[in-house]
C-alpha cells in the first residue's frame, strides 16, 4: 500500500475533531488494506498511526531529535534558514516541510512513490543503527525518504519520526474501528490488547482471521496491563458483594510485574517500563527461586528495617529512577516485594483461573503462605528482617469484625489499608474491576495532571508557583478541578519549573498552558460541587503530596472517580 494513501487519510483524521469521524476514517483505511490483502501493512499502519515503530510494550524508540531531523531535511536541498523560519511560523516541523516542499517542482527522483513497507522498514532500520557513525547513517536513511516524499507525505513522515503524530488517534479509537470493521466485540479486543500491548499484532491477526493465534497469548517478557481495583465505601459493602472475600494488606509502594524464564528475570513497573536494572537485589532474589517460567505480580515497598515500617513512597521512586550508584542506593533503601498474584506459570495461562487457584500456586512457587490467622506472630517477627521476597498477608473471612481487626492491624504496621478480593474471580488485564476493592481510611488522594502553570511572585518569581490540575473523563478529555500551590519544597519547585519549561504549548504571560504530561498526587479536605469548574466539582484545599512519575495521563483519576468519592464523602 502507498504511504500517500495513508497520509491522505491521516489528513482527514487530523482535520476533524469528532472522535467518531476519526474512527470512521480509520475504518476506511482498514478497508483499503483489506482490498490489497496485506495484513502486515495494517500492522505497520497501526504502529505509525500512534507514532511508533515498535509495539507499545517494547521500550525501544526511534530516538531522533528535531536537530537530526532538520539536518536530514536540509541535506535534501531545503534551505535551513527557510526551514527554521517556517517551523517558527507553524510550530510544527511537519507543516513546515510540507509548505516548503509545496513550492518546489517535483524532480524525477520523486516518481517512484513510497510504499508503506519502505517507510516502516527504513524507520525500523534507523532505530536499530548503533555504534560509530550511527548519526550519519541515520541521517542518510531519513533523507532518502524525504527525497522521495511529496509535501503531504513529508508532513507525516516528519511527525512519525518525532513520534508525535498530532492527528488525535488513540488506541481505544483504533480498537473501536477494528471491532466495528471485523465485527468482533470490543471487550474481546480490549482484553487481547491488554494481554499483548501490541495494537499492530492484534490488527494483523484480526485481518488474517487468526485471533486464536499463540502470539496473542500471554508471553514471558512481554508485560501485560495490570488489573486495577475500585474504591469501596466500607468493608461491609465489599463483604456483601462477595461470597468469600480474601482480605490482603494494601501496601503503599510501586507495583511490579516480574517475568522469569530459563533463569533470566525482567521486572516491569506499573507503566510496563523495564526497571530490572534499578532493583538488582529483587532480580537476584527471584533468580534464586527454584521455580521458573512465570509471570507474577506484587507491590515493591521500601522498608525501614529499624522499625519494620514502610518508608515514604518517594524513596521507592528514588530507587526506580536511579541509573547510577545503584549499589550505594541498595544499602540506603531496603526494598521488599510482597507478591500477590500469578498470571502465567510453566507454559500455562493462569489469568482465567480463580484467585483461589492462583493464590495456591503462588504459595507453592514461594513456599510461603502468610495466613494472618495462623502466621501472625511469624509475620510480625519478620517485619524488621531483610527479607526481600514475601507474599502478601491474607485473611479469608466474611466476618466484618475480624476483617476490621485485620484492617486496623495493617494500618498499625504502617500500610495503607486493605485490598478485598473475590476468591472466585479471574484476572482481568487492563480493567478496573469490581472483584478487587481497595479500602483506605481517608478520602483517597487523587492523581491529576498539570495543565497550566502560573509564574510566582516575590521570592518565587523564578519559578512556576501555582498549577492548574485536571482529571479526565472516560474518553480522555481533560477537566480542571482546582489550583494547587502548596505542598512543594523549593527543590520540588525547581524541578517542576524545569519540567514545565520543556512542555509549554502556549505562553499567556503570567500563565502558561502545558502539555498534560506531569502527573501528581494531591490530597484535599473534600470534594465540593462547583459552578466555577466545567466538570462541576472542585477540590477544597488541594496540596501536592508527591510526583507520580510511575503514572501516565491514562492513569489519572476520572470524573467518575471524583463523583464516586463525592458520594462516599456524603454517605460515611
Ligand atoms: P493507589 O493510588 O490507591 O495505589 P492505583 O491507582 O495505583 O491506586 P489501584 O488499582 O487503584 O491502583 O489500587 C491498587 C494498587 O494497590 C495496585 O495497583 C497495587 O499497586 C497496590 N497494592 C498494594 N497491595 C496490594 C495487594 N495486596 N494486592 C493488590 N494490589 C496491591
Amino acid at each position: 500500500m502507498l504511504w500517500k494513501e495513508v497520509c491522505e487519510i491521516y489528513n482527514k483524521i487530523e482535520n476533524t475533531t469528532k472522535r467518531l469521524e476519526k474512527r470512521d476514517y480509520f475504518i476506511k483505511l482498514i478497508n483499503m488494506v483489506e482490498d490489497i490483502g496485506k495484513p502486515e501493512d495494517l500492522k505497520k499502519i497501526c504502529y505509525l498511526t500512534i507514532g511508533r515503530v515498535f509495539p507499545e510494550y517494547d521500550e525501544r524508540e526511534l530516538g531522533i531529535g528535531s536537530k537530526l531531523l532538520i539536518g536530514a531535511i536540509v541535506s535534501t536541498g531545503i534551505k535551513e534558514k527557510e526551514l527554521l523560519e517556517k517551523i517558527k511560523e507553524t510550530g510544527d516541523i511537519g507543516l513546515a516541510i510540507e509548505k516548503l516542499k509545496s513550492g518546489i517542482k517535483q524532480v524525477s527522483l520523486f516518481t517512484r512513490p513510497l510504499e508503506i513497507d519502505e517507510v516502516y522498514e527504513t524507520l525500523r532500520k534507523v532505530a536499530e543503527i548503533e555504534g560509530e557513525m550511527s548519526q550519519k547513517k541515520k541521517l542518510r536513511y531519513i533523507s532518502s525518504l524525504f527525497l522521495r516524499a511529496s509535501p503531504i507525505e513529508s508532513r507525516y513522515l516528519a511527525r512519525v519520526i518525532l513520534e508525535d503524530m498530532r492527528i488525535g488517534m488513540n488506541i481505544p479509537t483504533i480498537i473501536e474501528a477494528l471491532s466495528l470493521y471485523f465485527n468482533v466485540p470490543k471487550e474481546k479486543l480490549e482484553r487481547i490488547y491488554a494481554v499483548t500491548n501490541d495494537i499492530g499484532l492484534l490488527a494483523e491477526k484480526l485481518m488474517e482471521g487468526n485471533l486464536d493465534s499463540e502470539e496473542l497469548k500471554l508471553r514471558v517478557f512481554r508485560p501485560i496491563k495490570p488489573m486495577l481495583a475500585q474504591l469501596v465505601p466500607s468493608i461491609r459493602d465489599a463483604i456483601n458483594e462477595m461470597k468469600l472475600p480474601q482480605f490482603e494488606t494494601k501496601y503503599d509502594g510501586a507495583r511490579v510485574q516480574i517475568h522469569k524464564k530459563d533463569g533470566k528475570v525482567k521486572i516491569y513497573s506499573r507503566r510496563l517500563e523495564d526497571v530490572t536494572n534499578a532493583i538488582p537485589e529483587i532480580r537476584e532474589a527471584i533468580e534464586k527461586l527454584e521455580a521458573d517460567n512465570f509471570i507474577i505480580e506484587g507491590e515493591c515497598v521500601a522498608i525501614d528495617t529499624s522499625t519494620g515500617k514502610p518508608r515514604p513512597f518517594q524513596d521507592i521512586l528514588r530507587r526506580f529512577r536511579r541509573k547510577y550508584d545503584i549499589e550505594k542506593m541498595i544499602k540506603e533503601i531496603n526494598l521488599r516485594v510482597y507478591l500477590f498474584d500469578v498470571l502465567y506459570y510453566k507454559g500455562r495461562e493462569y489469568i482465567d483461573l480463580s484467585l483461589s487457584d492462583r493464590r495456591k500456586t503462588l504459595e507453592e512457587i514461594l513456599g510461603i503462605e502468610n495466613d494472618w490467622r495462623k502466621d501472625r506472630e511469624k509475620i510480625e517477627r519478620e517485619l524488621k528482617s531483610k527479607k526481600i521476597i514475601d507474599i502478601s498477608y491474607k485473611l479469608v473471612t466474611d466476618d466484618a469484625k475480624e476483617a476490621e481487626k485485620f484492617y486496623r492491624w495493617s494500618l498499625g504496621i504502617g500500610h495503607e489499608g486493605v485490598m478485598i478480593k473475590n476468591l472466585d474471580a479471574i484476572y482481568t488485564p487492563g480493567s478496573r474491576v469490581r472483584t478487587m476493592y481497595k479500602f483506605k481510611p481517608t478520602l483517597e488522594n487523587l492523581d491529576v495532571v498539570i495543565t497550566k502553570a502560573k509564574r510566582g511572585m516575590g521570592k518565587r518569581k523564578d519559578w512556576f508557583g501555582s498549577y492548574e490540575i485536571s482529571i479526565r473523563d472516560e474518553e480522555g478529555n481533560l477537566y480542571s478541578i482546582g489550583h494547587v500551590g502548596t505542598g512543594l519544597t523549593e527543590e520540588d519547585l525547581e524541578r517542576l519549573t524545569k519540567m514545565i519549561d520543556e512542555i509549554i504549548i502556549e505562553d499567556l504571560g503570567e500563565e502558561v498552558v502545558v502539555e498534560p504530561k506531569i502527573v501528581v498526587e494531591v490530597a484535599y479536605e473534600e470534594i465540593q460541587t462547583s459552578d466555577k469548574y466545567p466538570c462541576g466539582y472542585a477540590l477544597r484545599f488541594p496540596r501536592i503530596v508527591r510526583f507520580r512519575d510511575d503514572k501516565s495521563i491514562n492513569d489519572i483519576n476520572t470524573l467518575d472517580d471524583v463523583k464516586r468519592i463525592y458520594e462516599i464523602q456524603h454517605t460515611t
